[in-house]
C-alpha cells in the first residue's frame, strides 16, 4: 500500500509541476491554426474575440482588477506580442506604462482603436484640461466605432474569412445599439435631479454624457465629477476635496461610487470630511466597473454599472 501511494503522489506532484500557472497563456502561444490576436485590456478583447468568432484566438493582457493606465510589462509579454499576429490597444494616452506604451507605439502590428474612432470623429472625443480623455468604451454607441476597425484589420490579416469578419461585425454592431439603447431607458428612468454621479476617478465622463444627461443638455458636464484625473492617483488635494463636497451640497449627492479597481482611500475622506461638515454621505458597497472588469465581460460590467445606478441615485 506504502509503495503504490509514494509514486502516485510523485506522479501528482509532476502533473501539477508540468501545468505551471498561466498554462492557458501557453495554449494561447502555440499554433492551432488560428490568427493570434493580443488585445490590451477586455473592452478591447471583447470586441474582437466576438468578431474572431472561432477563427481568431484573442489573449487579454491587461484582465481582471488590473490597472490599464500604469500597466507595465511583466516576464513572457514581450514573448506574447512577439508572437501576435495583430495587436490591439485603447490608446489615445490610457496604456501609458512606460514598457508597454513603448513596445505598442513602435510596431507596426499594434491597432490603437481609439485612434481609428477620433480620426473618423474627432468631434465626439472628450478633452480635460488639455488631454485626451481615453475611456471611450464607457459609451457603447461611441466604441462601437471601432468594429470598423478590427474587421478591417482583422480582414488585411486574413482575407480568406473577411465576409465572416464582416457578418460578425454587423452582428455585432445591432447588439451594442441595441444595448446602448437599453441603458440609456434604464438611466433615464432616475429623475433628473437625482441624475448625478460621483466616482473616484475621471473615468465616467463619456458615460455621463451617453446615459445621465437630458437630451440636448448643454451643461451635461456638471452631471459628473471625481477627485482624482483621468488617471487613479490615489492622491487628494485640498482643491479636489472641496470642488467634490461643493458638488456634492449643490447636487444633493448623498451617495458615492468606489471603482472596481482603485482603491477606496480617497473617496472614504470625502465621505468623512463631508460627514464632519454636517452632509451625511454613503460610500456604496458595491463598485462600479470603470477601467477593469474584474471577471465579467466587458458586456456584463457595462449592464451591472446600469442596473447599480438606476437602484442607488433613484434611492437618494
Ligand atoms: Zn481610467
Amino acid at each position: 500500500m506504502k509503495k503504490l501511494f509514494l509514486p502516485l503522489l510523485a506522479l501528482l506532484f509532476l502533473i501539477s509541476c508540468s501545468a505551471p500557472r498561466g498554462s492557458s497563456s501557453s495554449r494561447w502561444m502555440q499554433e492551432n491554426g488560428k490568427i493570434k490576436v493580443l488585445s490590451t485590456t477586455s473592452q478591447v478583447g471583447d470586441l474582437v474575440a466576438y468578431v474572431g468568432g472561432g477563427r481568431v484566438d484573442n489573449w487579454t493582457l491587461i484582465s481582471g482588477d488590473l490597472d490599464p493606465h500604469s500597466y507595465e510589462l511583466v516576464k513572457g509579454d514581450g514573448e506574447k506580442v512577439e508572437r501576435a499576429d495583430l495587436v490591439f490597444y485603447n490608446g489615445l494616452g490610457l496604456e501609458h506604462g512606460a514598457s508597454l506604451s513603448a513596445l505598442l507605439h513602435k510596431n507596426p502590428k499594434a491597432i490603437p482603436l481609439g485612434e481609428a474612432i477620433r480620426k473618423k470623429s474627432p468631434e465626439l472625443i472628450l478633452e480635460k484640461e488639455g488631454a485626451i480623455d481615453p475611456h471611450l468604451w464607457m459609451d457603447l454607441s461611441l466604441w462601437e466605432k471601432s468594429i470598423e476597425e478590427i474587421v478591417e484589420k482583422l480582414s488585411t490579416t486574413d482575407p480568406d474569412s473577411s465576409l465572416y469578419y464582416e457578418e460578425r461585425g454587423k452582428e455585432l454592431q445591432s447588439r451594442m445599439e441595441q444595448e446602448d439603447l437599453q441603458l440609456r431607458e434604464m438611466l433615464q428612468k432616475i429623475p433628473s435631479e437625482k441624475r448625478y454621479l460621483v466616482t473616484s476617478h475621471d473615468a465616467f465622463r463619456y458615460f455621463a454624457r451617453a446615459y445621465l444627461k437630458e437630451a440636448g443638455e448643454e451643461n451635461w458636464e456638471e452631471r459628473f465629477t471625481a477627485p482624482e484625473g483621468l488617471a487613479p492617483e490615489g492622491q487628494l488635494s485640498p482643491v479636489d476635496l472641496q470642488a467634490v463636497i461643493l458638488f456634492l451640497q449643490k447636487h444633493r449627492v448623498s451617495v458615492l461610487f468606489p471603482e472596481s479597481n482603485v482603491g477606496q482611500g480617497v473617496i472614504g475622506k470625502i465621505a468623512q470630511a463631508s460627514r464632519d461638515m454636517g452632509f451625511p454621505i454613503r460610500l456604496c458597497t458595491k463598485p462600479l466597473y470603470g477601467d477593469a472588469t474584474g471577471d465579467l465581460t466587458y458586456f456584463e460590467a457595462m449592464q451591472r454599472n446600469g442596473e447599480l445606478l438606476a437602484e442607488e441615485l433613484s434611492q437618494q
